[in-house]
């Protein structure tokens, strides 16, 4: 259960329990803001703060009360989610829009008592998907809202609601912290500033993005590059078709990653067990990989792949053509070049 705000939401969860200790919390928020700022996080918590019966500093709710442990358990009769339902005829893709029986079904239990004998809160999302009729059977109770009501709708697109919609909400806007106040935060849970500047950067600054980009790592995305990197250093894979089609993926998570394993690469050139390594799940196939290096060319590697992390950090450069000759490098024949001393 999330409790608390983020770091760098401090100053509007201040607001917002400033205005409720006035009796002044609207009925009604449109949370918006990019992708990854937060702003579900955000609403979650103030969900749980309005639902707790003790809530403990600045409205942060305790934990320990029977309704935090109805939150928790997900059964608090009170806290209503509107979301995307699965697909009838394919459950296992989410259906494209809020559809009006679910508007109308809110609707209609926000307008009973509460269970519980407090506050009720709606949560809407993504608010931007209701269709033209969802959102029309919402304008009654966003006017005459029963009771002890709070309706948060939270989008990353504004300006695909109605304005009927947009004009009965207080909006607040999310936006990315502070480069530096993000780092910090990515950084504890990566433990790892490096990549954690690199992912930060990659998703324009907005916390939880990189968070969840750094989390997909594991998975997928990063073996099957280390895969195509492997076959390139054997001399095969073509890094033109490889590039275009790496640079729709995650240019500068690619780079990211090839920037590590270089890294252990390099410890693993000189040692069998170095002290330090970043990708234990794959150190053989680095050690493989990097033994058909010289030491020279992985520092050249190395080198070049921090200038294109560098220049794609900038957000100013074609990034297929920085993949291509950053994979054309791994093949060798840049690397060779440069050996040649000219
Ligand atoms: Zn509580």
């Amino acid at each position: 259960m999330i409790r608390e705000p983020l770091p760098w939401q401090t100053p509007l969860w201040g607001g917002i329990q400033h205005r409720r200790s006035k009796g002044r919390l609207p009925h009604a928020l449109l949370l918006e803001g990019p992708p990854g700022v937060g702003k579900r996080h955000f609403a979650e918590a103030l969900a749980a703060s309005l639902l707790c019966r003790g809530p403990v500093e600045e409205g942060v709710a305790c934990g320990g009360c029977r309704a935090c442990h109805l939150l928790e358990s997900g059964a608090h009769g009170d806290l209503h989610r509107v979301t995307l339902l699965p697909r009838e005829s394919k459950p296992e893709q989410l259906s494209s829009q809020i559809k009006v029986d679910q508007v109308r079904e809110l609707c209609h239990v926000m307008g009973l008592t509460a269970h519980e004998g407090g506050y009720k809160v709606a949560l809407l999302d993504p608010a931007e998907r209701m269709t033209v009729e969802a959102a029309n059977s919402l304008l009654k109770t966003l006017e005459e809202p029963p009771g002890d009501v709070l309706m948060m709708l939270v989008t990353d697109q504004p300006g695909l609601l109605p304005a009927t919609i947009r004009s009965r909400c207080q909006r607040i806007g999310f936006t990315p912290p502070p480069e530096e106040e993000g780092r910090a935060w990515l950084t504890r849970r990566l433990e790892d500033a490096e990549r954690a500047a690199l992912l930060l950067a990659l998703a324009d600054g907005a916390p939880l993005r990189a968070l969840e980009m750094a989390e997909s790592d594991g998975a997928a995305n990063r073996l099957e590059l280390l895969e195509v990197v492997e076959s390139l250093a054997r001399g095969a894979g073509d890094p033109v078709s490889l590039s275009a089609h790496w640079y729709r993926q995650a240019p500068l998570e690619a780079v990211g990653w090839m920037e590590s394993w270089l890294e252990d690469m390099i410890r693993l050139h000189w040692s069998d067990r170095p002290a330090l390594l970043r990708n234990r799940d794959v150190a053989e196939r680095l050690k493989r990989m990097a033994l058909g290096y010289s030491r020279r060319e992985l520092f050249l590697l190395r080198e070049e792949t921090h200038r294109a992390a560098r220049l794609l950090r900038g957000g100013s450069i074609n990034a297929q053509l920085l993949l291509e000759d950053l994979f054309t490098a791994w093949g060798g024949e840049e690397t060779g070049k440069g050996l040649g001393g000219g």
